[in-house]
């Protein structure tokens, strides 16, 4: 009875200290706090890909498309696809066969979204006609560019399309108008940084979920 809605974290949580991990030198004046540690990203993500194995492998002798929504979901698509490769190697009573496939979406300028989204990559769907697809994303914020996406997907009649998110925003004064079937974690509204999540293509390459110092966003600022 693994939980497919996020754990949430409160806003009274600030986060930890800097001062408890080994932080990369050109990162660490930049940043006020780790909102969510590296190995605990790990351990919910594993907690998810059971579920979803779960959950699709009932009626799914096909490929199972699993769509990576790049740049900031390649972290969490690739640890979830080897976690759900993990449970197809652990059980011998049941399977979960999966393609991948590859999309990229822009939409944010700074830590503003544009309000437009950029599809690219989109060339040859038709491949997933007829085909069960999930959806597996780094971070939803107003929803828009899923809801978005979902219905540029739709346009190419697949089967199903779910949609997997590590993480969905609690925003302060708007709604979000998109819910996943999956996602490993609801936040307070910070910008959030690492794991491949990006401001303006800085912090990819740092392994815990952060949040943001004022300076660094002045620092990075396009
Ligand atoms: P939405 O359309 O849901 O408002 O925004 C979703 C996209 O905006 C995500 O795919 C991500 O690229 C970007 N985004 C939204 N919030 C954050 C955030 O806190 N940090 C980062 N790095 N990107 C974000």
């Amino acid at each position: 009875n693994i939980e497919a809605n996020p754990l949430i974290i409160p806003d009274s949580y600030e986060g930890y200290s800097l001062s408890y991990f080994n932080l990369p030198l050109h990162y660490r004046n930049d940043l006020k706090s780790v909102l969510i540690p590296y190995g605990f990203v790990q351990d919910r993500i594993e907690a998810l890909a059971s579920r979803i194995f779960d959950d699709l492998h009932i009626g799914m002798p096909e490929q199972l498309i699993c769509m990576c929504v790049l740049k900031g979901g390649y972290r969490f698509f690739s640890d979830l696809v080897s976690k759900i490769q993990n449970e197809n190697r652990l059980r011998s009573d049941r399977s979960l066969p999966m393609s991948l496939e590859f999309i990229r979406t822009r939409s944010y300028i700074n830590d503003q979204s544009s309000g437009s989204l950029e599809i690219i990559g989109l060339g040859d769907l038709n491949k997933i006609k007829n085909k069960n697809v999930l959806i597996i994303e780094d971070i939803i914020d107003s929803g828009i560019t899923m809801v978005t996406l979902k219905e540029e997907l739709e346009k190419f009649h697949p089967k199903t399309i779910r949609v997997a998110s590590l993480i969905t925003k609690r925003r302060k004064d708007k709604k979000c108008v998109f819910k996943p079937d999956y996602c490993g974690f609801e936040v307070p509204d910070h910008f959030v940084v690492g794991y491949a999540l990006d401001y303006n293509e800085y912090f990819r390459d740092l392994e815990h979920i952060c949040i943001l110092k004022e300076s660094g966003v002045t620092k990075y600022k396009v």
